[in-house]
């Protein structure tokens, strides 16, 4: 297959949902589509159910034996579809924002009685700060829930998008008769079977057609007339380019559980999802279609077993044919690597790959060259930009319990912040070390695994931060700059890539300082124009 075509014909998205609304489910009924696992159950949830550290450490042991719940691959209809896992856990948000750097689209879930919830609010504004195309998923039709137009009117207004349904419930819950597909014409009727079976539909062009009273009864027939009706006054009408621009998103409606209302929203993803896209890097702007090879790590992914130390970076291509065996730039090392077993990633395993392709997903065995956000390329000096660090919401600093163990412990801390499992911040005035998570649970996690992996103990001290503030000096005067670093000294840190910041101590503080020092601006983000 030519290149363009092997470009053309990928689909890299993630499933983005609050816990509980559907997302394993529906992932697992999307694989069953493209015959990768043969039965439900395949899938393994990610889900942290107690909050417990022992919970993570269980999912990420099992992980270590299969890490391709990471990535999940499929083909259907012709097309290569990479699905990316996202944590919906809260703690685990700052995973999942970098997840979204590497996916061309998304897919919301959202559970029928519920309707949006906190953390679908928040992963969909990153969504739509970076403009990605988002597909919308009503599920738990089977159950009561909120009426369609409430619903669709809520995620409008809490997640300020322009919605417009696809495909529309005949009932719900007890009385769910079916699905109207609008975009294809046609109904599935609802039969509660195994959700296993793909249901046959019967083409229903003219909505006027007294077919639909045979199939769906009097009633029902008649209000799913009045509904679309209404529901084309109301909603624009699908444009293909204005959900790609993220201007517009399709909604569809069904239940994970009984496979029901999946393949219509199948189907119309294949159709309307994009293909790998561009991507910003500091010099550029980098096309797929391009011959040489780019790509960056948005994900590191530890070995959990202690006698296998390696890792494996995960690598979105961007651009060219990843290749193995040849000779790539990792352009902050400024080194060249090789690597002889890229892992490529389908439903359940992963393999070997001797090629791979933008909007692929490659597994490289690492011990210890990448962070998350570092650039691959085949010679070229690029560096991907959107993978910032946000201020951490807990802090505390970190201390070591046995002095005989200090070189493990400071390995361990250095690697697992390459990893992303938090952040560390360095104190300018005494080399003191704060942690910085965004979940409370990551201490203990850190904690675990330092002991475990590295065989280094650490204890944790209190520290009161209200958030950490990016200190960007670029216009600021210099007199202000001496005085401020002179007076906050004691507040004053440096990040991993050796940024200057600021760990204001309450709100009323950093407000002050801001007054104080009007020529110097504070970021909660690590990243600024
Ligand atoms: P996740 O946390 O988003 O991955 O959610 P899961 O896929 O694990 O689903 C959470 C719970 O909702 C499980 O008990 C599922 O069986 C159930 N569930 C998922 N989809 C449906 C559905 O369409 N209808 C009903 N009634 N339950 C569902």
């Amino acid at each position: 297959m030519k290149f363009t075509d092997e470009i053309a014909r990928r689909r890299t998205f993630g499933i983005v949902s609050h816990p509980d609304a559907g997302k394993t489910t529906l992932t697992e009924k999307l694989l069953l589509y493209g015959g990768a696992i043969q039965e439900a159950g395949a899938v393994k949830s990610n889900k942290i159910k107690k909050g417990a550290a022992s919970d993570f450490m269980e999912i990420e042991r099992q992980r270590g034996i299969s890490v391709a719940t990471s990535v999940l691959a499929f083909e259907y209809d012709g097309k290569k579809i990479n699905i990316l896992d996202t944590p919906g856990h809260k703690d685990f948000a700052e995973d999942t924002f970098r997840t979204l750097t590497a996916v061309d689209s998304v897919i919301v879930v959202i559970d029928v009685a519920k309707g949006v919830e906190e953390q679908t609010e928040k992963l969909v504004k990153v969504c739509r700060m970076r403009q990605i195309p988002i597909i919308v998923f009503v599920n738990k039709m089977d159950r009561e829930g909120k009426d369609a137009f409430d619903l669709l009117d809520e995620i409008e207004q809490k997640l300020e998008l322009r919605v417009t349904p696809l495909s529309f419930p005949i009932g719900m819950g007890y009385d769910l008769k079916g699905i109207y597909n609008i975009h294809r014409k046609n109904v599935n009727l609802f039969t509660g079977a195994s959700s296993k079976d793909i249901h046959s539909t019967t083409a229903i062009s003219d909505l006027n057609d007294e077919k639909l009273n045979q199939l769906i009864g009097d009633p029902a027939a008649e209000t799913l007339r009045e509904e679309l009706e209404l529901a084309t006054g109301i909603y624009p009408e699908f444009n293909r380019q204005e959900y790609l621009d993220g201007e517009l998103q399709p909604v569809f409606f069904g239940s994970a559980l009984h496979n029901f209302g999946v393949k219509e929203l199948l189907d119309g993803f294949i159709e309307i999802a994009p293909a790998p896209r561009a991507k910003n890097a500091e010099e550029r702007l980098v096309k797929p279609n391009e011959k040489d090879f780019s790509g960056f790590v948005f994900k590191i992914h530890a070995n959990m077993d202690p006698r296998h130390r390696d890792r494996l970076a995960f690598i979105k291509i961007v651009s060219g044919t990843f290749e193995r065996n040849k000779a790539y730039k990792h352009v902050r090392l400024d080194k060249n690597l090789k690597f002889s077993s890229p892992n490529a990633f389908f439903a359940e395993k992963k393999e070997i790959v001797d090629e791979s392709f933008p909007g692929d997903i490659v597994g490289l065995h690492d011990t210890g060259n990448f962070k998350i956000g570092d650039t691959l390329t085949s010679g070229e000096e690029l560096h991907y930009k959107g993978i910032p660090s946000f201020s951490p919401e807990h802090f505390r600093y970190i201390n070591n319990a046995d002095p005989m163990k200090s070189k493990q412990l400071a390995k361990g801390i250095d690697q697992l912040m390459d990893e992303g499992v938090a952040q560390l911040f360095t104190l300018e005035l005494n080399g003191r070390k704060v942690i910085g998570t965004v979940g409370a649970l990551q201490f203990e996690v850190i904690q675990y695994r330092l002991e475990h992996e590295y065989g280094a103990t650490c204890s944790y001290e209190n520290l009161n931060v209200h958030k950490a503030c990016w200190v960007d000096g670029s216009v600021a005067k210099p007199e202000e700059m001496t005085d401020f670093k002179r007076v906050k000294s004691k507040f004053l840190c440096k990040d991993k890539r050796g940024q200057l910041v600021f760990l204001a101590d309450s709100s009323f503080s950093l407000q002050m300082t801001q007054q104080k020092y009007p020529s110097i601006k504070f970021h909660f983000i690590s990243e600024f124009e």
